[in-house]
């Protein structure tokens, strides 16, 4: 047995408490050396007299001898390249728990605990085993209920539609009439947005995440000037609240872009600091290291990366932070916003953001919080701060088989069980999952304009874990590159739409809709992998059902055998399958329901 590969600690995403009642336990195995793992658990109260074999959780405290466990077996639920990962959900009875692990290789077994490595499971003490000491309702991780079903959508809302020609800034060109660069203008506006909620409805999105919309400069506005105020070239507040009661009444929630991280050049602080120097009543606001301010050769101020035109704040200097979280509290409780997405979120800190999450859920505890963090995010995800983060490691993993062909198969299903397995399923549950966005490549474009390879990426997306989000115009074939390519005006001639791409996106997320198990209420795990075929199988499984998502990812018809025998619906052809080996051509996939 590899004993220095088999890894756990008691604390999060290895055990968590994922509801009131009920404890996830995850363990670490090399790849393919232990046969069986099974979880050695109970009350640190409960002891007998007896040499416990019986699993009896009925005792008698006043004689004790002997620490009385229960044995239940784990499952391996998937593995990466170098490593199986083991899972249980266990309930204990009075909510305390303690645990190790007995370990089968086929040559020996041993026990894993806290202390160290026995032959057998030690009784005589507690103390030698991992620890949870009481599952306090408090303590679960809570993202709102509502996210778990959503479909988001992404708006650069400079870009959606133009309603509205009154409020078009100066220099704006006719819709559509040019490639985006980064200063022109179109006309995108909230009247837009309003004028087409029939087609998002059809669509069958129920989330919109907006770019930012506060007054600004660019034509990105992630430049902040007033984040108390929309940008005129976008409507007025009354229009932005028409259009979120009209999006809520039409079953669609609005989350804002916050970019807390830094201001933008022009914001009135920042301004003050250029002008007033060491005598601004804002010099605190910011991290400046010398007067006077000067942006070149380098800024002698932090900044989001060494761009001047973004001085980052100080939200340790309660100035700062008593004004953006009026701002995180004023849009949700004045317009009934329901989420914010945070900018650069991980370079703001942690104390900022735990007081950030009291006063939004206090505004609105249903409102969803997302932190745009590219990178192993388990420190900010603890319950304390946020619901969720952008799951890049989901993007590019979906990309680099679909699209891009730098991974086959077996890479694929690792590096996704990869993703599972970094997070806890509370989160995984809410993590916002793309393939593509205002600050990448369109994926069509990185699938070579391959409308196969983007069905398959789009199936990915909308069957896997998570809460998933099409960025405007990829459901009807928009494409383009790098920003400011990925930008382009949505094209609303129909002529000018893949209506073919449309109806699939919309047929993937009403499977979501009438299949619970396929969106969020079962776990997920890889069932088939082959390189030669670059052929793979996803299972959804939950108490509604048991589903799997076939993946041909070649230029070739592939026959994928069965992964369990029985028969299926295929969620697709809607026919009854006989088996569930499935023939796909090129570049396609498939859903099948199990039947039995
Ligand atoms: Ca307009």
């Amino acid at each position: 047995m590899f004993r220095e590969a088999v890894f756990h600690r008691a604390m999060s995403p290895f055990v968590y408490k994922y509801d009131e009642k009920t404890i996830h336990i995850r363990l670490q195995t090399k790849k393919g050396d232990i046969d069986e793992a099974i979880l050695i658990w109970g009350d640190p109260y409960d002891w007998h007299t007896e040499h416990p074999d019986d699993n009896d959780w009925n005792f008698d405290p006043t004689k004790s001898n002997y620490w009385n466990t229960r044995e239940t077996p784990m499952a391996r639920s998937g593995s990466d390249d170098l490593y199986d990962y083991w899972f249980i959900a266990v309930e204990p009875p009075y909510r305390r728990l303690r645990y190790g692990f007995k370990l089968s290789d086929g040559n020996e077994t041993l026990v894993y605990t806290e202390r160290g490595w026995f032959e057998t499971k030690p009784l005589d003490d507690t103390g030698y085993y991992f620890c949870v000491p009481f599952l306090n309702k408090v303590d679960v991780f809570k993202a709102p209920d509502w996210v778990k079903d959503t479909v988001w959508y992404q708006i650069f809302p400079d870009r959606f539609a133009n309603g509205d020609p009154a409020n078009d800034p100066e220099g704006t060109l006719p819709w559509n009439s040019a490639p985006p660069t980064t200063t022109n203008l179109f006309g995108g506006d909230f009247q837009g947005v309003i004028d087409q909620v029939d087609y998002l409805v059809e669509l069958g999105i129920t989330g919109i995440y907006f770019c930012p919309i506060f007054e600004a400069k660019s034509n990105h506005k992630y430049d902040t000037i007033d984040y108390l105020e929309i940008d005129p070239q976008f409507g007025t507040k009354e229009k932005f609240k028409e259009m979120v009661d009209i999006l809520h009444a039409n079953g669609i929630r609005v989350m804002l872009d916050a970019v807390f991280n830094h201001a933008g050049f022009h914001h009135k602080a920042f301004v003050d600091v250029r002008e007033n120097g060491d005598a601004s009543v804002y010099r605190d606001w910011f991290h400046l290291r010398d007067f006077p301010l000067v942006t070149e050769p380098m800024p002698n101020y932090d900044t989001f990366a060494f761009v001047p035109e973004m001085p980052k704040f100080n939200t340790e200097h309660p100035e700062v932070k008593a004004y953006l979280l009026h701002v995180a509290k004023y849009w949700v409780e004045e317009f009934g916003i329901d989420g914010w997405r945070l900018d650069v979120a991980n370079e703001v800190d942690h104390a900022f953001w735990r007081e950030f999450r009291s006063v939004v859920k206090e505004a609105n505890p249903e409102a969803y919080i997302l932190g745009e963090i590219w990178h192993d995010a388990q420190d900010w995800l603890t319950g304390d701060q946020f619901d969720a983060v952008m799951n890049y490691p989901f993007t590019s993993a979906a990309l680099n088989y679909f699209a891009l062909d730098k991974t086959r198969a077996v890479s694929y299903a690792n590096e996704m069980s990869h993703v599972l397995f970094s997070n806890t399923e509370n989160v995984n549950e809410v993590t916002f999952n793309l393939i593509g966005s205002h600050d990448t490549p369109r994926a069509l474009t990185r699938a070579g304009n391959n409308k196969n390879k983007m069905r398959l990426l789009l199936l990915s997306l909308l069957t896997f874990s998570g809460s998933p989000v099409i960025y405007y115009g990829d459901e009807i074939g928009l494409d383009g590159e790098q920003d400011p390519g990925c930008r382009k005006c949505m094209p609303w001639e129909t002529e000018l739409q893949d209506r073919s791409l449309f109806r699939y996106t919309q047929h993937l997320l009403l499977l979501r809709k009438e299949h619970r198990t396929l969106a969020n209420l079962g776990l997920t795990s890889f069932v088939h992998a082959d390189d030669e075929t670059n052929t793979v199988v996803m299972k959804r499984v939950s108490h509604e059902g048991t589903y799997f998502v076939y993946f041909n990812n070649s230029n070739k018809e592939v026959t994928i055998p069965a992964p369990v025998d029985g028969h299926g619906m295929d969620l697709f052809s809607n026919t009854l399958r006989q088996t569930l080996e499935v023939t796909l051509p090129a570049f396609t996939g498939t859903i099948v329901q199990l039947m039995r």
